[in-house]
């Protein structure tokens, strides 16, 4: 059968797009891989506890309300609280106001750096107005302009000038927040603690805005894939032909087919890939395109893609742990951003990893140095931690807490580790090295009070989604060249390939990814789709 739109990849880029295809009346057809959509946003329960394993929480960033609102969906959500710590001091974000407690947070870890704290609060203030700008209203990509005239001359016009103002100056301080850093402080703490919240070379505007992101973040009662399982419902309902278990192994853009790991061969006047971009060119035989320049536009598309990695990945360790929901509420909010050490990283996490791999180039990963930089790393990285009973206290058992711990990861010596044959060896001794650290540092006893763990590291990442070096937001920032579109007002052009009738959509087809833009970008695939041949 020839569908009129095939969508590749059942996370929150695929279903997007397969719900807006299908309310445009289209036959829809959507092939994932695993046996549950929904990709790098899952919800599992164990034991009673249920654990988010990739999103933690979602911010709306002007786009998820809205799309659900356009979409007739309706999802619980409540607020989801953020707070923030360094060693004994932590602090709860919960209004704009809290800038100024995060700035005294700094100045009393910092005291010597009183004046550069002050510089980068400055900044955050001023990028927190071009967030409010950028974000502050409903995305007009998900409003009916024709029919919604007051959103049309009271709130989108005037918003065009602020926000063609706004964008030059976002798009000015689009290098590396690192380099930025550098400029306001030398305090090498002070720059660590910063920084290392963020993938390494992450846009400086992006990080620096971060702010205003804490006080966005939403939870989904019942979980974080509960908003991928509304989705799901809305397709399922529209009759789009949803097949899981099943990747696309081959892809042929002159035929228009792709053909599935059994064989099967299915048509499309239109297909929007919503998973790993590398998958989709090794997926096609260049050589055998007949059109001389769209075989030679698909080789190069591939050489670029070839040479670029994914983003940092993360490494997560799941704790059920016999202690009421209350002793944990009393330290924090339920989503915390912990750096135990005031020193921070500094360069152990760059010059230090990359000397680590680089001694050992020629032979398997010893355990012993390679134990040693991770003790270093874990008591000195900056921790998300995610109690998901704080959010809805249905989602653990009575008078015990569940917590999602995790740590930007390198998705590198995930692997140098697993080659060197010690991979289960490091799982163990990444989830004693946390548990010490957080046991030691916020939650005293909490080592005794663990019934039960497990962690997840860049390579399972892979391994269940495909997704290049376990990737969780796309591309890296710091490779030489973006190859992805980046700038807001170039996004409608992200979902174009070199190919007139394959369509992309989700985290590799806009950097910075994440779920807002892969809601935006799926749709934006989805309308493509709909209109005449390029
Ligand atoms: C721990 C963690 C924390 C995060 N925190 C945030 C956050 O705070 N804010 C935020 O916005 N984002 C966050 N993210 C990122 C966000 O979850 C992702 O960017 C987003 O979900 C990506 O959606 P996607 O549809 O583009 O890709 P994916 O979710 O990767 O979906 C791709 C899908 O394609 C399938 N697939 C792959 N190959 C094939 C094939 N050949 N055939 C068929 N199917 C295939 C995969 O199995 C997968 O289901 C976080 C992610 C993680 C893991």
């Amino acid at each position: 059968m020839t569908f009129d739109v095939l969508v590749v990849g059942g996370g929150a880029a695929g279903l997007t797009a397969a719900a807006y295809a299908a309310r445009a009346g289209r036959t829809v057809a959507l092939f994932e891989r695993q046996a549950r959509l929904g990709g790098l946003v899952q919800s599992v329960e164990r034991d009673g506890f249920v654990f988010d394993m990739g999103l933690r929480a979602v911010e709306n960033a002007g786009i998820v309300l809205p799309m659900l609102e356009e979409l007739g969906l309706r999802l619980d959500f409540v607020r989801s609280p953020v707070s923030i710590g360094i060693g004994n001091d932590l602090i709860r974000v919960d209004s704009e106001a809290s800038l100024a407690d995060y700035r005294d947070l700094l100045v009393r870890t910092y005291p010597d750096s009183a004046a550069d704290v002050d510089r980068i609060m400055a900044l955050i203030t001023r990028i927190m107005r071009d967030m409010d700008v950028l974000y502050g209203i409903d995305n007009p990509l998900f409003k009916d302009l024709m029919a919604d005239r007051r959103y049309l001359f009271g709130t989108l016009l005037p918003w065009m000038f602020r926000f063609v103002v706004t964008i030059g100056r976002i798009n000015r301080m689009s290098g590396p927040v690192e380099a930025l850093l550098d400029e306001l402080t030398d305090d090498d703490g002070l720059k660590s603690i910063i920084g290392q919240h963020f993938f390494k070379g992450t846009p400086a505007f992006f990080a620096m805005s971060y702010f205003s992101v804490y006080l966005d973040y939403l939870y989904p009662r019942g979980g974080t894939a509960a908003l991928m399982g509304l989705l799901e419902g809305y397709v399922r309902e529209r009759g789009v032909d949803v097949r899981t278990e099943l990747p696309i192994v081959g892809v042929d853009p002159e035929a228009r087919t792709v053909s599935d790991r059994d064989g099967g061969v299915h048509g499309y006047r239109r297909l929007i890939w919503c998973a790993d971009l590398k998958t989709l060119y090794r997926a096609i035989d260049a050589a055998a395109i007949a059109d001389p320049r769209l075989a030679g536009a698909v080789a190069a598309r591939r050489a670029e893609l070839e040479v670029s990695s994914g983003s940092d990945s993360v490494l997560s360790l799941f704790l059920s742990v016999d202690e009421a929901p209350e002793t944990f509420a009393a330290i924090s909010e339920g989503h915390l951003f912990y750096s135990p050490d005031a020193r921070g990283l500094g360069d152990l996490h760059t010059r230090g990893l990359e000397e680590l791999l680089a001694r050992h180039a020629d032979e398997p990963l010893p355990e012993e140095p390679a134990k040693a930089y991770l003790d270093a790393y874990f008591a000195r990285t900056t921790y998300e931690v995610s109690i998901p009973v704080l959010k809805d206290p249905a989602l653990a058992p009575p008078g015990k807490t569940g917590l999602v711990v995790s740590t930007l990861f390198d998705y590198r010596l995930t692997r140098r580790i697993q080659e060197a044959g010690w991979y289960d060896a490091f799982r163990e001794h990444a989830a004693d090295a946390m548990t010490a650290v957080l046991d030691a540092r916020l939650y005293p006893g909490l080592g005794a009070k663990v019934l039960s763990r497990f962690t997840t590291t860049p390579v399972t990442l892979e391994a269940y989604t495909g997704n290049a070096d376990g990737a969780i937001v796309g591309w890296a920032f710091d490779g030489a060249r973006m190859p992805a579109v980046h700038q807001m007002q170039r996004v409608a052009r992200s979902v174009l390939t070199p190919m007139p009738d394959v369509l992309q959509a989700g985290q590799w087809a806009y950097s910075p990814g994440g779920v807002p833009m892969a809601f935006l970008t799926g749709k934006l695939a989805a309308e493509r789709a709909g209109k005449g041949r390029r």
